[in-house]
């Protein structure tokens, strides 16, 4: 993708396309937003949704985000880093809040507890500039991951934790993986003749955002407190193991494992994928050294 928040520029916020999630906010540098088409839904999955009433903590206005009735979703298992599946749709589409008015934008957890001086930030560096988004009945994967990019930006602006930051990439990584198998299960439309290229951009562009949700696990493993994000050191660790074998980073998942395994809060499904992971690197360095 270029950049992590490339595509903001149509909000008015090319500013922050080429910044550093990291760091400190350097040269940005200009991207084209790639438009996929439009899938078409096989069901209609305006029925799993409502329009839940919020009032922005930046800009105090009223408004409804769409949001994912409870009742509509279908769990279909997860993958090994925690990822939950679903049947019939997605809701992860729906976990970031924007305020359409000023901007601001934030995964539901984070949404509300905005500090004053954050508020002035998102308001100097997003709402100055912010272009809004017309209104939608359900979301498209690219429009839901629109969203989290500009929650990434603003999280980027406000300062926000590492963990936050490195929670954001996770479920964008995430939503690129739900779009990929929709578009792999012929749930989501996409040009035959351009199949192959999508798939492996969106593998590309997922190995990114797991590679920067990596950095800032890490870094917030040692800065922040637990819980960070809502999971306990426990589950941070695993994620951190789980993403790592992922990225070929052999070492800090021998790390990560050796810490993981002695200890007994893993749930047995994480437990059992920790066993797996060890045998697999065992293999892995078996045939390194052959
Ligand atoms: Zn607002």
């Amino acid at each position: 993708m270029g950049s992590l928040l490339s595509g903001l520029g149509e909000l008015g916020l090319k500013g922050l396309e080429g910044v550093d999630l990291y760091d400190d906010a350097k040269e940005t540098k200009k991207e084209e937003v790639k438009e996929a088409p439009a899938p078409e839904a096989a069901f209609d999955e305006r029925e799993c949704l409502f329009g839940k009433s919020h009032t922005c903590p930046v800009c105090y206005k009223e408004f409804k985000a769409l949001t994912a009735r409870q009742s509509k979703i279908r769990p279909a298992g997860m993958d090994r880093d925690l990822r939950p599946r679903f049947k019939n749709f997605d809701p992860m589409k729906y976990d970031v809040i924007l305020c359409p008015n000023c901007g601001y934008a934030a995964l539901g957890r984070f949404f509300h507890t905005i500090t004053p001086p954050q508020a002035k930030l998102v308001k100097e560096g997003i709402s100055r500039n912010f272009h809004a988004i017309p209104d939608k009945e359900y979301f498209t994967y690219d429009e839901a991951f629109l969203r989290y990019q500009l929650a990434l930006g603003n999280a980027v602006v406000k300062k926000g934790k590492a963990g936050e930051k490195a929670y954001l990439c996770l479920k964008m990584a995430w939503l690129l993986r739900g779009k990929r198998e929709a578009i792999e299960a012929g749930k989501d439309e996409v040009d035959p003749d351009k199949m192959e290229e999508t798939i492996s951009d969106l593998i590309q562009d997922e190995t990114e955002l797991l590679t920067n949700a990596l950095d800032g696990f890490l870094n917030a493993r040692q800065n922040e407190s637990f819980p960070i994000c809502g999971m306990d050191e426990s589950t941070l660790d695993y994620i951190i193991a789980v993403t790592a074998m992922k990225l070929e980073k052999y070492d800090l998942v021998n790390q990560m494992l050796n810490v993981l395994l002695v200890r007994s809060r893993l749930t047995p499904m994480m437990k059992d994928y920790c066993v797996d992971m060890k045998e697999e690197l065992r293999k892995i360095r078996k045939e390194q050294e052959g």
